[in-house]
């Protein structure tokens, strides 16, 4: 978990390759839709445009499409879900359906205005036009209201482990396996 532009992919790639696990990223899979103009893209599309969520039921059931298919059989890195109360919940099902549970929770902490100008100049870079000021910054309203709540949640059951997510990639990434490793359950 983090807000917008924390680096959660770029790590999630990494720890999902260390512990050979594949990484769910419920962005990639939005995106990989929208560029394919499948139905699900077209309706995701508006929402993610926008900086907005895409509903809960058609992410939740995306989710559990991923979950269920072989490579995820013996673990899997969630990247970018649940970002909702209500995910969190649905995700609980699945999880109870399948007999497993999260080892952790990652949440990677940043400056929110340093992070805007990140975004700006990925933005620049990759020529992602839409990707306006105004857009980053609801993301970032989004992220506060309705995903920020899933901290209290997960540190309530003991799962959270929270990692500066500011500066080198290389460094973020060396906390985050520090933090797991400390966090493990003997
Ligand atoms: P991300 O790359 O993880 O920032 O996701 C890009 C966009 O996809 C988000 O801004 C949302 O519009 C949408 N999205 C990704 N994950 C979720 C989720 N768990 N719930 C709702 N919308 C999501």
């Amino acid at each position: 978990m983090g807000p917008p532009g924390a680096g959660k992919g770029t790590q999630a790639k990494v720890v999902a390759e260390h512990f050979a696990i594949p990484a769910i990223s419920t962005g990639d899979i939005f995106r990989a839709n929208v560029a394919g103009r499948t139905e699900l893209g077209v309706k995701a599309q508006e929402y993610m445009d926008a900086g907005e969520y895409v509903p809960d039921e058609i992410t939740n059931a995306m989710v559990r499409d991923r979950i269920g298919q072989p490579d995820a059989g013996s673990g899997f890195l969630l990247d970018g879900y649940p970002r909702t109360l209500a995910q969190v919940d649905e995700l609980d099902g699945m999880l109870a359906g399948h007999d497993v549970r999260l080892d952790a929770v990652v949440s990677l902490a940043a400056d929110q205005d340093e992070l805007v100008a990140r975004l700006l100049q990925r933005a620049q870079i990759e020529g992602r036009a839409d990707d306006t000021e105004d857009v980053i910054r609801r993301r970032q309203e989004v992220y506060d209201e309705q995903t920020a709540p899933l901290l209290e949640v997960y540190s309530d059951r003991g799962l959270l482990v929270e990692v500066d997510g500011m500066g080198e990639v290389d460094a973020v990434t060396q906390r985050i396996f520090a933090e797991l490793e400390q966090s493990r359950t003997p």
